[in-house]
């Protein structure tokens, strides 16, 4: 048995706080882990400024709403789930991407939690578990599943090692020069060759 793990943003949907920034006007959104690299002091500097901006959750959903998956992600995904199970591993929270989920089918996806207030705004975020993807991957493996994962970015990397086979989805040149034994494709195309190419099943 083989199952497909997916990454979300960057591979489905757009990166949804550099989008929600663009979106809003607010540039203080745009900060990634890449300026701020300890994850918790940038969670705790987003939630401040989404609480200054007062927008709370139903609004930062509207905004999301808006965004839709990037062009050709729900055919490839339909396509993908015709042929394998799939899970999507995602280090967003559930309450952001359920817009896009709806968008995309209500595919099973395994991520993190956020806490509201009764005035619906986001008051504090849950990790489910350090390494959630790799996690996640290695419990698949654990009930027999054979894994092919694929993600674009560097928090993808331990669950792309982890599994039986690995694919790139346009990644930036850092990550294809530091992990240079996955193959990258940088279209849905191309991305389906590679899926049909991992898998030891005639699909
Ligand atoms: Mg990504």
């Amino acid at each position: 048995m083989e199952i497909a793990c997916l990454d979300l943003e960057g591979v489905l949907i757009p990166e949804i706080w550099i989008n929600f920034a663009e979106r809003t006007g607010i540039d203080e959104l745009r900060a990634t882990t890449r300026d701020i690299p300890d994850y918790d002091v940038l969670m705790t500097q987003r939630l401040a400024i989404l609480r200054q901006h007062k927008l709370g959750l139903p609004d930062i959903q509207q905004v999301i709403d808006g965004m839709g998956p990037l062009d050709g992600a729900r055919e490839f995904l339909d396509w993908l789930r015709e042929r394998f199970q799939v899970v999507i591993l995602s280090d967003t929270f559930y309450e952001f991407a359920a817009p896009m989920m709806r968008q995309l089918g209500h595919p099973t996806l395994l991520c993190h939690k956020l806490e509201t207030d009764e005035q619906g705004m986001v008051v504090n975020y849950h990790i489910r578990q350090k390494d959630p993807k790799r996690h996640a991957v290695l419990a698949l493996k654990g009930l027999n599943f054979r894994t092919i994962a694929a993600g674009d970015s560097y928090n993808d990397t331990t669950m792309l090692s982890e599994a039986d086979r690995g694919i790139l989805f346009r990644p930036p040149q850092n990550v294809i020069d530091e992990f240079p034994q996955f193959p990258v494709v940088k279209d849905y195309q191309a991305f389906r060759e590679a899926f049909r190419e991992a898998s030891i099943r005639d699909i």
